[in-house]
């Protein structure tokens, strides 16, 4: 059976998903041998191409993912593509079990006229393009105009609108890349809109990333009192996190400032507003046609109450002008190989408590299997619980026994198409060479954004 010898057992993808999954499985079985595979050349996922670069705080977490990194049960290989270098059927041969932790790569799209127009972007790319994503390093928005508007409400969107708006001296010591560092300072935009299809109550940002917004160095909060009529008297039945969330909303929207702030609002050059009920329409186009100059919403109004209501079109529109849309209203994970089942409309691989529905042996973990949303906690437990799930399973015999070759069989597969992997000793060497272009210039660390040249940094 499988427990007379060491599980070879893969996970796809390097994100918190693959990280936590692997952690798990070393620390609860002691045999267990560990594989990685990422498509990027370097690991981490998210935690280097999402998390804002003003939180390093969240970024520790790449510390522990280092000391799993470095178990020598555990291997990372880098620069590699599943479903294309290697597929899913070939590592379900070489391994016991594989876990797919892939993330969610792609963006909803808005599905609007004009969305294709120069000057919309989604919110995915325009990340990727501050935090040195190498597919999104020539994104080099046009920052040249007054307003921007941001579509969703989410925490991502207040990362987008924060970036846009933070001085950039703060940005200075930050991992943000230089090259955006470049264009953010000439960045003319004055006005940051905010838009939601849904009211006060149903936005999806947390109280954290709301206070760092009303507390934004050189911003005024624009929110209009009455979107807020009413919201008082319903705080009593509000869950707390909503709670505390209403309250601040409340307390920024309708209660005069005391003296100090208000003269801090006064004399802020920039703005961020909350717009509420509107449901992007269509992008309108400059009169040459050449870029945006606007949105048009539809009006909307809410049916049903609470968190679970929905937003329903009145008739009427409203344009608001704009030269920057950027949609932020959500990731979604792409199919990976014909032979892995797929819901194209949750946008996750079906699965129960982690294992992939009728695939014995082949299980997933994080936004994969959740759907994208949560934090890299939440993540955590969710890649436990499939560990905990894929362990079980080995317990009761129900992966395949006998020997299996692991890495080797994968090397040979890999090597034969041309295919080198990263090591992670690879991604130390390219680690150390970011942070000391970084140490030049006071900031943690400077990304290299060129694949070709982290490739020659490794002498190949
Ligand atoms: P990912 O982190 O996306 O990891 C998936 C990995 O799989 C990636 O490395 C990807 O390259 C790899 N991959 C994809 N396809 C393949 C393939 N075919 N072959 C091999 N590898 C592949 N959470 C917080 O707690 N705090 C924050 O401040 C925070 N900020 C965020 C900001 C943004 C903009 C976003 C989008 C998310 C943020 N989150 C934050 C949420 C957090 O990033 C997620 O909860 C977490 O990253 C999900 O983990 P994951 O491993 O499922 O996905």
């Amino acid at each position: 059976s499988t427990q007379e010898q060491p599980p070879q057992i893969c996970v796809v993808g390097s994100g918190p998903a693959g990280f936590y999954t692997a952690q798990h499985l070393l620390k609860h079985h002691a045999q267990a041998r560990v594989d990685i595979y990422e498509k990027q050349l370097v690991p981490f996922g998210l935690v280097r191409f999402g998390v804002a670069p003003d939180h390093p705080e969240v970024k520790n977490v790449t510390h522990t993912f280092t000391q799993t990194a470095l178990s020598d049960r555990c291997a990372f290989h880098g620069h590699v593509v599943v479903g294309r270098d290697v597929t899913v059927p070939e590592l379900r041969q070489a391994y016991h079990a594989v876990v797919l932790s892939y993330g969610a790569e792609d963006h909803r799209a808005l599905g609007i006229p004009g969305e294709e127009l120069p000057g919309v972007f989604s919110a995915r790319a325009f990340v990727g393009w501050y935090n040195g994503l190498p597919e999104n390093r020539e994104l080099a928005p046009d920052l040249s105009c007054d307003t921007a508007v941001i579509l969703g409400q989410g925490n991502v969107a207040l990362d987008v609108a924060r970036i846009l708006l933070t001085p950039p001296e703060q940005l200075e010591k930050t991992d943000i890349t230089e090259a955006s560092l470049g264009i953010l300072r000439q960045s003319r935009v004055k006005t940051v809109w905010i838009v939601g299809r849904r009211g006060p109550l149903q936005v999806a940002f947390t109280i954290k990333e709301l206070r760092e917004m009303v507390q934004l160095p050189g911003t005024r909060p624009l929110l209009d009192p009455a979107d807020f009529l009413g919201l008082q008297d319903r705080l009593k039945e509000m869950s707390r996190p909503r709670k505390r969330l209403t309250e601040l909303l409340l307390r920024t929207a309708t209660e005069k400032p005391e003296r100090e702030e208000a003269a801090r609002r006064a004399e802020a050059s920039r703005a961020w507003g909350l717009r509420f009920l509107r449901s992007p329409q269509q992008v309108l186009p400059s009169p040459d046609g050449q870029r945006v100059a606007g949105i048009r919403l539809a009006v909307t109004r809410l049916e049903g109450v609470g968190e679970t209501a929905w937003a329903v079109p009145t008739g009427d529109t409203e344009d608001l002008p704009c030269g920057l849309v950027l949609s932020s209203v959500g990731y979604k994970s792409r199919p990976i190989d014909p032979s892995v089942p797929f819901d194209p409309k949750l946008g996750i691989i079906p699965n129960t408590e982690g294992r992939v529905v009728d695939v014995p042996g082949l299980y997933c973990s994080g936004w994969v299997k959740r759907g994208p949303t949560g934090v890299i906690a939440t993540t955590m437990t969710d890649s436990f619980l499939t560990s905990q799930a894929l362990l079980q399973d080995l317990k009761a015999g129900l992966l395949p026994a006998g020997p299996r070759p692991g890495h080797a069989a994968i090397e040979a597969v890999l090597s034969s198409r041309g295919v080198r992997p990263i090591s992670f000793s690879d991604w130390e060497k390219l680690d150390a060479t970011e942070v000391s272009r970084g140490q030049r210039t006071g900031k943690p660390r400077e990304k290299l954004l060129d694949p070709q040249e982290m490739l020659r940094l490794l002498g190949r």
